[in-house]
């Protein structure tokens, strides 16, 4: 029994459930949506949340750029390049007839510095935060200082009295314990069992204490709250929960839109943005969604992506379920090779909050996930990690659903100007062998097929 009913009896209230139970690639447009101007009450942060993260970020560039060399081309600020896929674009096309296509592009999280995944926007502006909180209360620095004095050995003393723990598949700990280890902070990271050796491996050699988990995410998010829940020094980084993880993903959206104006590509009503964010736990597409919308309005639609055996955001947010199930209950494993979407239970604030600004969800199997990752690499060039091949499908995925696109009432011109915007999550630190491994297995099952 789930909540009160059988599994039976929810495939017949909701009939989707069957298709994921059975790990088909099912999509979800939400009929649910509101306008912009009406749902963003729903969050409970706002426009001047995200400026004052935005700001933080900029205080702290310089030491940033001190401590990080690669940041110090872009002055300290953590941001990755937007840039056309026409490869793919033509590929999708081909293969699924698509009609009023529009353009396709990429945003380059994966390239993103110190960490190579989307998790350097909300997990360094967290411990930025707590460093800048724990600094400021004891007068080691004041807002208009330059930052770049927290680099110094005195800072580092100051900040290693404190510890930070986290739990994560593996890129929220990477993020999480670079940045907290370059400052001077005792950081554990809880890992689940999904996470990649060499993730463990990097933070190690970066001083950080990984604590390894045989189990799943959730488990090893509580382990960091039950060690941190008995340390008053220990901050906890909550994955689930945390508002300052999803300001530093908020923050991705006003730089989008300046990267955009340079490039020409507008957004309007006449020239909607899709944009295919991939999600785990939802913090960082849920994130990157409310700034995004902030900025965009109605003229953006944000669609998450999930892997077949990891649904949670779909299952939570259709079932009305949200954090009070997981996939688990529903018979599905939680084994994928996205093991940056290796999630069970969905966040519980994210899936509330952000329900009536997203329009769609849907998921992908791992195979389409390995397929689409040597496309990518081979034709467009990019080095992507499973986890961050999911957004590629979600254009077929709108400009073949006639329930959604009519009750948007896009017009065939609407969707020829539009933008179709892929999130790129992850993949750059991927080492040689790790990635050629991945090419292997999307290569035979290309051969196969
Ligand atoms: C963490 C992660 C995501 C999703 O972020 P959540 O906050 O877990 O939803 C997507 N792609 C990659 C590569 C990730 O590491």
């Amino acid at each position: 029994m789930i909540h009160g009913k059988t599994i039976e009896a929810w495939k017949q209230s909701h009939p989707l459930i069957a298709d994921l139970v059975s790990l088909k690639e099912t999509s979800w447009f939400n009929p649910g949506i509101a306008k912009t101007s009406e749902a963003l009450a729903d969050v409970g942060l706002t426009a001047e949340d995200v400026s004052a993260a935005s700001a933080r970020l900029a205080r702290f560039a310089p030491y940033l750029a001190t401590v990080f060399p690669d940041t110090a081309v872009t002055g300290g600020i953590i941001e990755s390049h937007i840039a056309p896929l026409e490869k793919i674009r033509q590929l999708l096309i081909d293969e699924a007839s698509l009609t009023n296509v529009g353009a396709m592009w990429l945003k380059a999280d994966n390239d993103l510095p110190i960490s190579g995944s989307i998790k350097a926007r909300g997990g360094i502006h967290e411990v930025l935060k707590r460093a800048e909180d724990l600094a400021l209360e004891a007068g080691l620095i004041t807002l208009t200082d330059d930052y770049a004095k927290l680099a110094s050995d005195e800072a580092r003393a100051f900040f290693s009295q404190y510890k930070i723990a986290v739990g994560s598949t593996g890129n929220l700990g990477l993020s999480i314990g670079i940045m907290s280890a370059k400052l001077g902070f005792q950081v554990s990271v809880h890992m689940s069992s999904d996470a990649r050796q060499w993730k463990k491996d990097k933070l190690r050699a970066n001083g950080v204490t990984v604590v390894e988990h045989k189990s799943d995410y959730s488990v090893a998010v509580e382990q960091g709250r039950l060690q941190a829940a008995s340390d008053p020094t220990c901050y906890f980084v909550d994955d689930e929960n945390s508002p300052h993880l999803f300001l530093g993903y908020a923050v991705a959206a006003e730089r989008l839109a300046r990267q955009f104006d340079k490039a020409g590509i507008q957004v309007s009503a006449d020239n909607p943005l899709f944009v295919y964010l991939p999600c785990g736990v939802g913090g960082g597409p849920g994130g990157v969604a409310f700034g995004l919308k902030l900025v965009f309005g109605d003229a953006v639609h944000c669609i998450f992506a999930e892997p077949t055996h990891s649904p949670c955001m779909l299952l939570g947010v259709y079932t009305g379920l949200h954090d009070e199930t997981s996939v688990q209950d529903f018979g599905i494993d939680n084994v994928t090779a996205a093991d940056g979407l290796a999630v069970g239970r969905p966040s519980g604030f994210v899936g509330k909050a952000m329900q009536r600004l997203i329009d769609g969800y849907y998921t992908v199997t791992d195979e389409e996930l390995y397929r689409l990752m040597v496309v990518a690499y081979e034709q467009d060039k990019v080095k992507l990690e499973p986890s961050a091949l999911a957004g590629v499908s979600g254009m077929v995925r709108v400009l073949q659903s006639p329930e959604y696109l009519e009750r948007m009432g896009f017009t065939p011109e609407q969707l020829q100007n539009a933008t179709h915007l892929v999130w790129g999550t992850g993949g750059s630190m991927v080492p040689a062998d790790e990635f050629n491994a991945y090419l292997a297995k999307g290569r035979s099952l290309q051969a196969r097929s």
